[in-house]
């Protein structure tokens, strides 16, 4: 795979793209906010180690306009363990997967191998609907009422499961597994903020499907 890393602290950067160079992945590096956006930006990368602390902007600057620009690389940001806000913080801009720093990096090559890999078993059809929402899983085309929705690659197989049975209610750890094939132990909560961001991105319009909270339950798509 194709890696870039963005991360400031110089030694911790050299040993990152050394680990990711002997476990067979191309890696970049950049030292700061805005070589990394635009190292990014250039739509090489499957996959962008982003730190949160960088200098000239910071990593969740970088993020969100990466994901504005429509970019569909998976990111995976590194984030302080001090900072509890910084993970909920990142996810919301648009991070795919968070590490806590100090990390093991037998843990961040495992992340970066399972951002790489599709989480999700490939669907009968390419093409899945409900209402006014059509996902064409192939292309990774999201349209909603005729508007094409730009969604990250984890809000996309959050949404996958969901419109693989619209109506079905899916549990947290139900979709937590079938994302993250229980490789690591995660935290279920981080579904709910790709939800909460699904939701934000799919609102509005006639016959266009809500996600429901079932309460105790889960989650499920129902058209109104
Ligand atoms: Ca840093």
């Amino acid at each position: 795979m194709n890696t870039l890393v963005i991360e400031d602290e110089e030694a911790l950067a050299g040993h990152v793209v050394r680990a990711l160079t002997r476990a067979g992945h191309d890696a970049a590096h950049a030292a700061d906010g805005p070589a990394g956006l635009k190292q990014a930006l250039s739509g090489r990368f499957d996959i962008v180690v982003l730190d949160v602390n960088l200098p000239g902007m910071d990593g969740f600057e970088v993020m969100q306009r990466l994901r504005k620009s429509g970019s569909g690389s998976r990111v995976l940001m590194l984030t302080a363990r001090a900072e509890i806000g910084d993970r909920v913080q990142g996810l919301k801009a648009g991070a795919d997967d968070y590490l806590t720093k100090p990390f093991a990096m037998e843990e961040l090559l495992a992340r970066v191998e399972a951002l790489g890999r599709r989480g999700v078993p490939v669907e009968k059809s390419d093409v899945l609907q409900a209402g006014e929402l059509t996902m064409d899983v192939r292309a990774r085309r999201v349209v909603v009422s005729g508007e094409t929705v730009a969604l990250s690659p984890r809000e996309m197989e959050v949404l996958k499961i969901l419109l693989s049975e619209p109506g079905r209610t899916f549990s947290r750890d139900e979709i937590c597994e079938r994302i993250w094939q229980r490789e690591h132990e995660y935290d279920t909560r981080t579904v709910e903020i790709f939800i909460m961001r699904l939701r934000k991105k799919l609102e509005g319009g006639a016959g266009v499907p809500v996600i429901e909270t079932v309460r105790g339950a889960g989650y499920r798509l129902r058209v109104v």
